[in-house]
């Protein structure tokens, strides 16, 4: 059973995404290291950023260092050096399915969203187009793309926040769809330094993950962008769906709290987390500032004051009662990191 057990927060970290192995407990960037990121990205880098600022949850320890990058030639830079030095390197999204730990995060953080962020049409067949959306564009920015544009294909991610980068590696979706059915190619930055395009057929999406087919990098890449297969068509009519869409999860989400989304995976396409929650008694079931909302059971969200703690204690409880009452093994569909 993949359970939230008592071990389970740092076995499900995600310590890194590759580029370089450290010490998780303290802070692994030597003045000498510090003072080479200083040279090279000055007054942007940020010392102890706290992670709470930059995930949904809005809880999480420092990160040793957070950085955004401008574009590909810094990225190239900062990994190669993260690479020597074996520091660990985490790529940040919009932070909208990860919990950061009360710990923080060793090493350095970096995100995409605000130096690639550009979304275009690269090949225009008449029915079938093909828009390239760079990583660090939000996912909204990219379903607002496509409705102006007449595009059919990525209203079922309207309502999902986030990047394009981030909902890519988590096959993000919906009911209605999810990124797999549109994502045509991704180039990616290797652990080599260089850039690849990963055609459709080497991307091994499964139900809100994707894998690497075997004979990829053994080190994911980070995502710089995605191509997606859009089909034309008239625009008002995506305008009205997405509305309705963005309506009805208004209705059953609970947007006034910090959250990260459902917090765990559909164990069963029948049974959804949600609906076992619900009838396991744990809708309202607080831990500190952390609750099961009432509005979707499986929602965690921060009434305010909670701590990555809270949130982990409660998750886990709900892993158990769920477990013992059903015996139904539940999953975290978010992410969690740190120290
Ligand atoms: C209110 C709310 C509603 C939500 N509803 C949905 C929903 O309906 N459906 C759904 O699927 N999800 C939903 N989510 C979860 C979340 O929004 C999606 O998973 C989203 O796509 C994550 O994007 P992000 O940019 O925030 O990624 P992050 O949370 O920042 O990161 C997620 C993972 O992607 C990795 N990553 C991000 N960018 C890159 C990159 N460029 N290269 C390599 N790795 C990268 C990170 O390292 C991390 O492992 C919801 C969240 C909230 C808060």
């Amino acid at each position: 059973m993949k359970a939230l057990s008592k071990k389970r927060p740092s076995k499900a970290q995600e310590k890194t995404t590759g580029i370089g192995k450290g010490n998780p407990s303290k802070d692994v960037l030597t003045p000498e290291m510090k003072k080479w990121l200083k040279v090279q990205f000055g007054e942007r880098v940020k010392w102890n950023e706290p992670m709470s600022r930059h995930t949904s949850f809005r809880v999480g320890g420092a990160a040793d260092a957070f950085l955004s990058l401008r574009g590909i030639r810094e990225l190239k830079t900062l990994t190669a050096f993260c690479r020597e030095k074996e520091i660990p390197c985490f790529v940040l999204g919009d932070g909208t399915n990860l919990l950061v730990t009360d710990a923080g995060v060793r090493g350095v953080v970096i995100t995409l969203s605000d130096g690639f962020r550009k979304i275009k049409i690269v090949q225009d067949e008449g029915s079938v187009v093909t828009v390239r959306a760079m990583a660090g564009a939000r996912t909204r920015m990219l379903c607002r793309f496509a409705i102006q544009k007449g595009l059919a294909g990525m209203n079922f991610a309207v309502g999902i926040p986030g990047t394009v980068g981030g909902a890519i590696v988590m096959n993000a979706g919906s009911p209605r769809g999810c990124m797999a059915d549109v994502v045509e190619a991704v180039e990616g930055f290797c652990s080599d330094g260089r850039i690849r395009t990963y055609p459709r057929n080497a991307l091994d999406f499964d139900y809100r993950g994707l894998k690497w087919a075997p004979g990829a990098d053994a080190t994911p890449p980070i995502l710089l962008s995605g191509l997606f297969r859009l089909l034309r068509t008239d625009p008002e009519s995506l305008r009205v769906e997405a509305s309705t869409i963005l309506a009805m999860r208004k209705k059953r989400q609970p947007w006034k709290w910090p959250s990260a989304g459902c917090f765990f995976k559909n164990p069963f396409p029948e049974k959804s987390a949600g609906e076992l929650i619900d009838q396991a008694g744990l809708r309202g079931r607080r831990v500190g500032g952390a609750m099961v909302s009432e509005r979707h059971a499986n929602f965690i969200v921060n009434t305010g004051n909670a701590t990555a703690s809270d949130i982990l204690a409660l998750a886990r409880e709900i892993e158990e009662t769920v477990w013992n009452r059903f015996k139904v093994p539940l999953e975290p569909e978010v992410k969690i990191i740190g120290a």
